[in-house]
């Protein structure tokens, strides 16, 4: 099968979205590209997240031709393929409607610094302008809001997160969800402090080096 890894990983992390609470039914998609075959497996549209199969999951080029599968790939393949054509930094992209990012979404605000684990997407996660899902539009402005930031957000919808692996590209949706939740229960008290962008450089910079040498697939 063409790209079993990549396949079973994205049947393996969907389920973990779904059960992490970070989407519900069948909102969000993700997927991992492989540079060297210039190929993607991407979750199929619309499939239920605890009934897909590696053979569900839907091979395509980076011009959203599809390579291998039965199924249609995420309605949303025009922003995962536009991801990895601007960042070669990125083999990963997941897509969440998780509540509290969402909700920041919703207010058509950014995400700033109010945690430091905002640095698992830079020194805060931009906000790109709603447009219709699925939509070449909305692939159009990911692509213009993303600059060298691991996450956007997508007014009125959800959020976005890139990484060199699935599994970091994960848990920088994990992480900000959590932040966009303190963001949301602090503002709802006072006014949040915001970290300062210096003070966020070094820690941006100590990711780097924190943890197990190796990091995470
Ligand atoms: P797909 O099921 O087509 O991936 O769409 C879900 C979604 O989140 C659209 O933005
Ligand atoms: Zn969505």
């Amino acid at each position: 099968m063409l790209l079993k890894k990549e396949r079973e990983l994205v049947v393996e992390y969907g389920m973990k979205m779904l059960e992490s609470g970070l989407t519900t039914g069948t909102g969000g998609n993700l997927s991992i590209f492989d540079r060297e075959q210039g190929l993607l497996a991407i979750s199929p549209s619309g499939l239920d997240y605890r009934l897909s199969t590696p053979e569900d999951i839907v091979v395509i080029d980076l011009d959203g031709n599809v390579i291998d599968s039965k199924c249609k790939p995420s309605s949303e393949y025009g922003f995962h393929t536009v991801l990895y054509k601007k960042r070669k930094d990125v083999n990963a992209v997941v897509h969440t409607h998780s509540v509290y990012a969402t909700t920041v979404a919703c207010l058509n605000m950014e995400l700033p610094a109010v945690h430091y684990l905002v640095g698992f997407a830079g020194k805060k996660v931009p906000l790109a302008p709603y447009a219709t899902f699925g939509s070449p539009e909305l692939a159009e402005n990911v692509s213009s809001t993303i600059e060298n930031y691991n996450a956007v957000l997508l007014a009125n919808h959800g959020l976005i997160t890139v990484g060199r692996s699935i599994g970091n590209a994960f848990d920088a949706a994990e992480e900000l969800e959590m932040v966009a939740r303190i963001y949301i229960q602090a503002l709802s008290v006072g006014k949040p402090v915001i970290v300062p962008d210096e003070e966020m450089e070094k820690v941006i910079d100590k990711f780097s080096t924190y943890g197990q040498a190796g990091g995470k697939d």
